[in-house]
């Protein structure tokens, strides 16, 4: 049995009391055993006085294996950069390249602060991700890319789908609950304009009967939600529902375009939303209702989507963000930092049903938390520490990171990942990729 004393910190708990507390802290394996006893002895001794300790940011929608991809998709609009450049990059992954992608944004996550993520991958070598996930000590919910319709896609990624189903039920049963319950397995339809009606109803059924997620882009184009209704005569959340793909199980990330009934859809199913503030707005795919949607009850939680198109994986880049930009919107009491900072953990963590296991700081639950400086200049003073958190701190003031009690970065330095190693290798494979291309 190991245990860690973190002591001297500002927790900043984010449960029910969303208390803020200078205190001691005790994590016993993988859990949380005391917050607040002092004196006690531990085999490991953080000292984090001038931080923040806080739990795990959870990212709702990210992939993993676009993180090699950071920089070669730039300046389009989200159908040329899907097929410009990303579907391309994507059907040329090897087995090596991604595998350097998802250990190169694995890392990026962690020395953020990111401690567990849904990652939606390409339809090939989704094992690789698995295998960096469980290596590395992350927290995931990972789903194979499913596509088995569309135009311009290519061969590489077009899947018939019987095969499509098949592939994804080996994952899953491979995977889902391994490492102590850190890996788990979602179904990931890319979107309704590259799957049948066939492939999604499937899905819609499986998830249940196998009791997994289902993650899906929805609604984050004006073009894409045109496509769905010419094909199906749905707005494209009707047409979800009608597959069988709304519920508390599903998450849908964007959800920029929505219409008066297709909020009231979300609401009545539990449907989770996953915002990418970041990402609409490079894309220029438009402003989330995000305060809409916390006004109706919705589950609204927080993703930075991928590298090709953010081009930061960094969850303080996206809290920020979202409130800035409901703030423009609807005025500066709105979207006020607590409510940010609960998207980015414990919103985050019910979207994926894991909030009985972390999402806050509270005794029994998982260890998965950071330490946060915040006596740094940008940080002074930091009076407010939620405030602080939210508007004025950076990915680089993340100091310690633990996942499931085990320390994944201590003084800024990774312990289950070799940075020179991982940033070598992501250059080779994104110059491999960029070559092949070329052809
Ligand atoms: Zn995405």
């Amino acid at each position: 049995m190991s245990s860690i004393l973190i002591k001297n910190g500002i927790i900043v708990t984010m449960d029910q009391q969303h208390s803020i507390e200078r205190a001691d802290l005790i994590i016993n394996d993988a859990h949380i055993t005391d917050i607040g006893g002092t004196g006690q002895a531990a085999d490991t001794v953080i000292d984090a006085d001038g931080c923040a300790v806080i739990p795990g940011f959870v990212q709702t929608h990210l992939h993993l294996c676009q993180t090699i991809f950071r920089g070669a998709a730039d300046d389009l609009a989200l159908i040329d950069w899907l097929k410009q450049r990303v579907w391309p990059m994507e059907a040329a992954h090897t087995v090596a390249s991604v595998a350097a992608s998802a250990r190169l944004g694995i890392a990026e996550l962690i020395k953020g602060g990111t401690t567990c993520a849904l990652t939606m991958e390409t339809v090939n070598h989704t094992g690789e991700v698995f295998k960096v996930v469980a290596e590395t000590g992350f927290r995931a919910t990972v789903g194979k890319c499913m596509m088995d319709k569309g135009a311009e896609v290519p061969p590489a990624l077009q899947e018939q789908t019987a095969e499509s189903i098949a592939a994804s039920i080996a994952l899953l049963d491979e995977w889902h609950g391994k490492a102590d319950g850190r890996i788990r397995y979602c179904f990931a339809p890319r979107f309704a304009i590259s799957c049948t009606r066939e492939l999604l109803e499937k899905v819609g059924e499986l998830a249940r009967a196998r009791g997994v997620m289902v993650h899906t882009h929805a609604s984050e184009n004006r073009i894409e939600c045109e496509l769905v209704q010419e094909e199906t005569g749905l707005r494209n959340i009707a047409y979800l529902d009608s597959v069988g793909l709304t519920g508390r199980h599903v998450a849908l990330a964007h959800c920029v375009h929505l219409t008066v009934d297709e909020i009231e859809t979300l609401k009545t199913t539990g449907t989770n939303v996953v915002h990418c503030p970041s990402s609409n707005l490079k894309l220029s795919s438009g402003i989330a209702p995000v305060a809409k949607l916390l006004e109706e009850g919705i589950s609204v939680s927080l993703g930075a989507d991928g590298a090709a198109c953010n081009n930061r994986l960094d969850m303080f880049t996206e809290m920020r963000t979202a409130a800035l930009l409901q703030k423009v919107l609807h005025g500066p009491e709105v979207l006020p930092a607590r409510r940010v900072l609960s998207m980015a953990t414990i919103d985050g963590a019910k979207a994926l049903g894991l909030e009985e296991e972390i999402g806050s700081i509270e005794v029994g639950k998982r260890a998965d938390l950071s330490v946060v400086r915040l006596d740094r200049l940008h940080t002074t003073p930091a009076g407010d520490v939620v405030s602080a958190l939210v508007y004025s701190a950076e990915a680089d003031d993340v100091d310690t990171v633990i996942i499931d009690g085990q320390v994944l970065m201590r003084d800024r330095k990774l312990l289950t990942i070799n940075e020179s190693e991982t940033i070598a290798s992501a250059r080779l494979e994104a110059q491999r990729l960029a070559a092949e291309l070329r052809g």
